[in-house]
């Protein structure tokens, strides 16, 4: 498979390039050249599968000329062998016909080590297979950097420094990141903001000399390898309901668009979907467009559900692409608008069809608590607020009866004691292998808001590992 970037600019890439590369080199991302498609009858032998050996054969052809079946195949079941769930994702049943999909089951207890163990491995096979290594650097609030740590940790090719701001991060997400003592790891805890965490990495990024000198990489959200690797529960799940003779729609708490995205690739690819329903928080500004066909940047505000606190969906230029069909130029001149004035109107057409198949709902703070409140009340189910928002969006959309409704939950209540507690009266406990959490020992170290500190500090770390 070769893959293309939205803006169509840029060179064409193998997957593994696409894998290390991220961000395309015309500021695009990039997508597959063609998408494959599986016909109902290959769905249907898809039914009864282990969850690995579904995402195998989802993932397959986006891997064709780089990694051979049996090699996907080993390194799928690897991943998700070591979640503590036996079905990975497993479906709950909240309703009649209303289901949660928990996808909290890995090491970190957020959706995103579904995409994240696989794609550590990934890194490593690849790497390991050129003879090179790579230093990745990156900024966390909180939730992205635990799963990257936990991803990349005891890899042979890989080493990661993680950024945090100092005392701004939860007890959790904090040790869930400096309890990993392994000698590729290291946590800095900065004196500064997440945004000063952010401005110092860019700094690193764009120093270009430091940045070949120390192959730095990133695994951010952009990644191709991501979104396919999410492919996989889309399918699992609406296989578990009877696809493809049953339909189901997907409700999604979004925030970088790039889960919902994965649901929208599942579609392509042949998996009947009925839609895919969006939830926000505050900061809206998908919800908003679906209404009403303009996007317009707002300011961050900080809500209970962070890791939805963004400006700009940044997966969304994917859908984009796909929408304006293929466009690269139409792409590029929207995006460059956008950035230049904070606002983008979609052609009229664009966003109808669009909207054939995306639907939005927002809920502040107040509403999620409440939805957190009504559903222990009505079901037992304990929600995080993340989740909290993506059934919320689900339950205000009135299917057919034979169209199941899967909300995907993204974190386990205990990531979000707080929240929980404030809305059920209960504070969620941490799962068994996370429940020494509290006594293990951390590492960290505290450096400056100084990027000439943090390049020194990456050099002799990345240098050790050279010597
Ligand atoms: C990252 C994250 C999201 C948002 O996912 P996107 O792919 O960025 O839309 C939602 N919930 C949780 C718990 C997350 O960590």
């Amino acid at each position: 498979m070769k893959y293309i970037s939205t803006r169509g600019r840029a060179p064409i890439l193998d997957f593994d390039e696409v894998l290390l590369a991220g961000l395309a080199r015309d500021g695009g991302l990039y997508l597959p050249e063609h998408w494959p498609t599986f016909s109902a009858e290959a769905i249907r032998n898809m039914r009864g599968m282990p969850y690995h050996e579904i995402a195998t054969r989802v993932m397959a052809p986006f891997v064709e000329g780089c990694l051979d079946f049996a090699t996907l195949s080993r390194i799928s079941e690897q991943t998700y062998d070591a979640f503590t769930h036996p079905a990975v994702a497993p479906l709950r049943q909240i309703g009649h016909s209303q289901w949660v999909l928990e996808l909290f089951h890995g090491p970190t207890l957020a959706f995103k080590d579904y995409a994240l163990q696989l794609v550590g491995r990934l890194f490593d096979h690849v790497l390991s297979k050129k003879g090179q290594r790579i230093t990745i650097v990156g900024a966390t609030s909180g939730d992205t950097g635990s799963a990257a740590i936990e991803a990349c940790r005891d890899r042979e090719a890989v080493d990661i420094v993680i950024l945090h701001p100092k005392g701004r991060v939860s007890e959790v997400q904090r040790r869930q990141m400096t309890t990993v003592l392994s000698s590729n790891v290291r946590n800095l805890a900065v004196e500064g903001t997440f945004d000063d965490c952010q401005d110092l990495v860019k700094a690193l990024f764009n120093d270009l000399e430091f940045r070949d000198r120390h192959a730095l990489s990133a695994v951010n959200s952009i990644n191709w390898a991501r979104i396919m690797a999410q492919i996989a529960y889309y399918f699992s799940s609406a296989l578990a309901l009877g696809a493809p003779d049953i339909v189901p729609a997907f409700a999604v708490p979004t925030g970088n668009f790039g889960n919902v995205f994965a649901g929208w690739a599942a579609r392509r690819m042949g998996l009947p979907i009925e839609r895919l329903i969006v939830g926000s928080n505050r900061n809206d500004i998908l919800t908003r467009f679906f209404a009403i066909g303009t996007m317009t940047a707002d300011g961050v505000v900080p809500s209970l559900s962070p890791s939805m606190d963004i400006q700009v969906s940044s997966n969304f230029e994917r859908a984009m692409f796909e929408y304006l069909g293929r466009d690269g130029a139409a792409v590029e001149r929207m995006s460059t608008e956008f950035r230049a004035t904070g606002k983008m109107a979609m052609p009229q057409g664009i966003w109808e069809s669009m909207k054939g198949v995306f639907e939005g709902y927002r809920f502040d703070d107040g509403a999620t608590l409440d939805i957190m409140r009504t559903l222990r009340h009505q079901t037992g189910e304990i929600l995080d607020p993340h989740s909290a928002v993506g059934i919320g969006a689900g339950l205000k959309v009135s299917l057919a009866k034979d169209r199941p409704l899967v909300a995907l939950a993204t974190a386990h209540p205990a990531k979000f004691p707080d929240a929980v507690e404030q809305a059920t009266g209960q504070r969620p406990a941490l799962p068994d292998h996370l429940s020494d959490l509290f006594e293990r020992k951390e590492r960290f170290e505290v450096i400056a808001n100084d990027a000439e500190q943090l390049k020194t500090y990456v050099a002799a770390f990345a240098g050790r590992s050279k010597a």
